[in-house]
């Protein structure tokens, strides 16, 4: 039988390690002077705009540590975190924006359309006429700059959470 304690380490080591060099490291530390984009924090992982919106209600939920697989995720507490956050969003971004659909997804590795190796879930909104999801995400155009006020009612939502 396996002790339920296991899987439990030092939280605050655990989100400490830190990459130099990483844009959404950075972002976690607020060590960069990129405009805060962070909309919601939790323990584990945080959602973000996207720093390059595709789309209006694009956005990024990523672990507070430097990996870059779901493969590395840890199953019992960050991927269960992204997914509840992922959940959270869809119903958030719907009740925003009313989008007509979502493409959910990670770009991982070379030739994925990753520009940035942290490993990051897209949240897609999707509204008539519009391109495909790999144009989306491997970053062939920017549509459009969120408005101020769009981060300011998202913080307030997911304040909720
Ligand atoms: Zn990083």
């Amino acid at each position: 039988m396996i002790d339920g304690h296991f899987f439990n380490f030092n939280k605050l080591d655990y989100v400490k390690k830190k990459k130099s060099g990483c844009i959404l490291c950075s972002l976690i530390d607020k060590t960069t002077d990129s405009p805060d984009l962070e909309i919601y924090r939790s323990l584990l992982s945080a959602v973000s705009m996207n720093l390059y919106p595709y789309n209006s209600g694009h956005i990024m939920i990523y672990p507070l540590r430097h990996i870059e697989s779901i493969c590395d995720l840890s199953e019992e507490e960050e991927a269960s975190d992204i997914h509840r956050l992922s959940a959270a969003s869809v119903r958030i971004l719907t009740d925003e924006l009313s989008p007509t659909g979502f493409n959910i997804g990670y770009n991982i590795g070379e030739n994925s359309g990753a520009s940035i190796k942290h490993l990051h879930l897209h949240i897609v909104p999707r509204y008539n006429n519009e391109l495909g999801f790999a144009e989306v995400i491997a970053g062939k155009r920017v549509v459009v700059v969120e408005p101020v006020s769009l981060l300011d009612s998202l913080r307030v939502k997911y304040a909720q959470l």
